[in-house]
């Protein structure tokens, strides 16, 4: 979801059946967007918020789970970007991914939430052995599946000339961070080439997941402008 004008971006990739996770998806994204644009005042604590957005999105989703049996075992991961004057704030969990690209370079502003990235950070795999792990799917943590989640939040500057990437593992599992850093550092102008061409090459990857990427560029001034990248209809 991008919603330049609240300075606002997510990607919430939903689990637990296709129907299932689109409503988990949606509601967790809803509950992020209403709240952070009702009560993120400029003096707001915008960390504290975010949390508590994240939180909410959480009750939410588990709370409908419990209230319909066909929905049983949804979740969402969630992944937030928001911008206030000069920072950009991020709530994440799950294994969808925020990266930065800045002076050409990329890094993954995130961690994943998930089996494979612990043997990962703990030197049992490498970063490219992840996708094609037989446990790749197993996620830690993830929104609505319990009644309690914990929120990694992490904020930073936000510099004129920044990209900033939001996906889904959809994204990742197909094409590695140099292939990302390729295409980011390609010199596009708008953050919506830069996201189709990323959805692009993760469909000739041949991933049968959904992909979700989200591009948003910082322009002057710190205004942002950002774009969100689907696949089209088969
Ligand atoms: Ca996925």
């Amino acid at each position: 979801m991008a919603n330049p004008d609240a300075g606002l971006f997510l990607v919430a990739d939903g689990m637990g059946g296709h129907a299932a996770g689109e409503i988990a998806s949606q509601l967790a994204a809803s509950t992020i967007e209403g709240m952070l644009v009702r009560e993120a005042s400029p003096d707001a604590n915008v960390p504290e918020i975010l949390r508590l957005a994240a939180e909410e999105a959480n009750q939410r989703v588990f709370e409908a789970q419990r209230q319909d049996r066909a929905l049983s075992g949804m979740g969402s991961t969630l992944t937030v970007l928001f911008f206030r004057g000069e920072k950009y704030y991020i709530a994440h969990v799950g294994d969808s991914r925020a990266y930065r690209l800045r002076n050409g370079s990329l890094d993954q502003l995130t961690r994943d939430h998930s089996l494979v990235w612990h043997l990962y950070e703990n030197g049992v795999l490498r970063k490219t052995d992840l996708s094609t792990h037989p446990q790749k799917n197993l996620i830690t943590r993830s929104v609505g599946s319990h009644p309690q989640v914990e929120i990694d939040l992490e904020q930073g500057e936000a510099c004129e000339g920044d990209i900033f990437l939001l996906c889904s593992d959809g994204l990742t599992d197909g094409v590695t961070d140099d292939g990302i850093r390729g295409i980011l550092n390609a010199r596009l102008s708008q953050p919506q080439q830069m996201a189709d061409l990323l959805v692009d090459a993760a469909n000739l990857a041949g991933g049968p997941d959904n992909i979700t990427v989200v591009v948003v560029r910082i322009a002057a001034n710190n205004t942002t402008a950002g774009a969100e990248g689907k696949p089209g209809p088969p």
